[in-house]
C-alpha cells in the first residue's frame, strides 16, 4: 500500500513551497559521475546526500538510536551518521549544485526554456520591457552567498523576485552562466526583445502640452532637444568631452587680445600685423583708457 504513495525525492523537492523555479534533474544526469566532479568536497555527508536524492535507503543517527538492540559493535559508527535535518540540508545543497550544472546542459536548457516560455519566472517590472519573461540567475556560483535573482534579457537588468517565497532560494543553484546560455541557445528570445523595444516608438514620449505637440521653433521644444541628448557616436562623445574639458576658442582669442593690451610695445613694433587685429587692439585700448 505504501509503495503506491511513494513520491521520489526530486519530485518532493521541486513541489515544495517556493521551489517552482527548479526543474527535475534527470536520474541519468545525476548517476553520471562526470557531472558530479568536485561536488563531494563542497557537500557534507556527500554520499548519504546523493543516496537520498536517488531514493536509496540511507541510515541516519535517529535510525540508529531507534534500534538500540542491534549490534553494539556498530554503535561506534553512530557519530559518523548524519542526523535527519543535516542530511536534508546536505541533500538540498547537493541537488542545488547539480541543478546549476544540469540547466546548462542541453537537456536542462530545454526544460528551463519551456518554463521560461510558460512565464514561470515572472515578468520584467520595467515598463518598456512590456512584460518580458524573466530568467532566474545567481549573482555568484558559490552557495550560501546570495539568493536567486531574475534576469531580463530586454533591459539586461537583474531583479529581486517580487514574492518573498524565493528569498531563501540560493542563487548558486541557478548560477551565473545560465541566462546568457539560454539567450544564446534560443535566439528567438532576443528577437522578442527587439519587437518589444520597437513597439515603443520615440513619438510616445515626445513633448506634448494638453495633447498638442510643441512647436519645432519653441525655445524648449523639439528644436532644443539637443539639451536633453546624450552623445551616441564616437565623434559626438569626443565633441562632448572637448566641450566639457577644453576652454572654448572664443575665450582663447579674448585672452590673446588681453595679452596684446598688457604690453603696448607690441602694437608699435608689429605694424605689419593684419589691419583687423590692430583695429581690435585699438578698440580695446580705447575702452580701457
Ligand atoms: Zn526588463
Amino acid at each position: 500500500m505504501s509503495d503506491t504513495e511513494y513520491i521520489p525525492w526530486i519530485s518532493q523537492f521541486t513541489e515544495l513551497f517556493g521551489h517552482d523555479y527548479f526543474v527535475q534533474v534527470s536520474q541519468e544526469f545525476i548517476e553520471d559521475d562526470f557531472n558530479l566532479t568536485g561536488l563531494s568536497s563542497q557537500v557534507p555527508y556527500y554520499r548519504e546526500a546523493l543516496y537520498t536524492i536517488l531514493d536509496y535507503q540511507v541510515e541516519t543517527a535517529e535510525d540508529k538510536n531507534g534500534n538500540n538492540n542491534t549490534n553494539t559493535t556498530e554503535s561506534s559508527k553512530k557519530t559518523e551518521l548524519p542526523n535527519k535535518a543535516l542530511l536534508a540540508h546536505s541533500a538540498e545543497l547537493l541537488y542545488g549544485l547539480i541543478h546549476a550544472r544540469y540547466i546548462v546542459s542541453k537537456q536542462g536548457l530545454t526544460a528551463m526554456a519551456s518554463k521560461f516560455e510558460r512565464n514561470d519566472f515572472g515578468s520584467c517590472p520595467r515598463y518598456f520591457c512590456d512584460g518580458m519573461h524573466l530568467i532566474p540567475v545567481g549573482s555568484t556560483d558559490i552557495p550560501g552567498q546570495e539568493t536567486v535573482r531574475l534576469y531580463c534579457p530586454c533591459c539586461n537588468d537583474i531583479y529581486i523576485p517580487s514574492s518573498s517565497r524565493y528569498l531563501n532560494i540560493d542563487g548558486a543553484f541557478f548560477g551565473t552562466t545560465f541566462p546568457g546560455l539560454l539567450v544564446k541557445m534560443f535566439p528567438e528570445i532576443e528577437n522578442h526583445c527587439k519587437i518589444r523595444i520597437n513597439k515603443f516608438s520615440s513619438n510616445d514620449f515626445g513633448l506634448k502640452l494638453f495633447g498638442f505637440k510643441i512647436n519645432e521653433l519653441s525655445a524648449t521644444g523639439p528644436r532644443m532637444k539637443w539639451l536633453r541628448m546624450h552623445p551616441k557616436t564616437e565623434l559626438e562623445k569626443l565633441e562632448y568631452e572637448k566641450c566639457e574639458y577644453d576652454i572654448p576658442k572664443i575665450i582663447n582669442e579674448e585672452e590673446e587680445e588681453q595679452d596684446i593690451d598688457d604690453d603696448d610695445d607690441i602694437e608699435e613694433e608689429d605694424d605689419e600685423e593684419m589691419d583687423d587685429d590692430v583695429e581690435e587692439a585699438d578698440d580695446k585700448t580705447m575702452a580701457s583708457e
